[in-house]
């Protein structure tokens, strides 16, 4: 399948991803039972992760949004924009942030920092797909994943190549 000037391949179906998202949703029911938590979800990548996995918590909750990039369009990390200063107050809470990918882990270790600055009781990290080859140290905060995947560049069910293959329900691998 071609995306703009890139080849993909099948990578994780439709199904599979289902499966995997209601068991890390069982999870932070039971994790975070009585603790009412605080998700907060970085956009643009994790929106249908975000939207799936809201759907399977039946605790309360509270849910809130960050937009964070460190991609530009293309198939190479570049610098980190956030808007960290302006989300609700998160002192005291437990915290989960989910996010799409986890690949060298430099978006996700400055997203922790900042978020700790702000003293929440508890953070943890949730990311739908974690590339460990490529992550330059451990992430302790890092406790949910969905799928561990090789040093693949990866489009669909949210993630982009120049804005393209968000709406592929599967995720699709670039041909090398
Ligand atoms: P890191 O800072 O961990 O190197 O990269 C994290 C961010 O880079 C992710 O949130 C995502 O936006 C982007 N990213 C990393 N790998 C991929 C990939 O395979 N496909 C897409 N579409 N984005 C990726």
């Amino acid at each position: 399948m071609k995306i703009v000037d890139l080849d993909f391949e099948p990578l994780i179906k439709a199904d599979a991803i289902e499966k995997r998202v209601k068991a890390i949703g069982a999870q932070l029911n039971a994790d975070y039972a009585d603790t009412k938590p605080i998700f907060i979800g970085v956009l643009n990548g994790s929106f249908l992760f975000i939207a799936d996995l809201i759907k399977q918590i039946d605790i309360p909750c509270e849910i809130t949004f960050t937009k964070l990039a460190s991609y530009y369009g293309g198939t190479k990390s570049s610098k980190i924009r956030d808007d960290i200063d302006f989300i609700m107050d998160i002192s005291g809470r437990d915290v989960v942030v989910i996010e799409d990918i986890v690949d060298t882990g430099n978006t996700a270790r400055y997203l922790i920092e900042k978020l700790k600055i702000k003293g929440p009781a508890s953070l943890k990290l949730c990311s739908l797909l974690l590339k460990p080859k490529s992550l330059l140290s451990k992430i302790d905060e890092l406790k949910y994943v969905g799928f561990e995947i090789e040093n693949d560049f990866v489009v669909g069910y949210g993630l982009d190549y120049k804005e393209m293959g968000r709406n592929l329900k599967g995720i699709y691998k670039q041909v090398k």
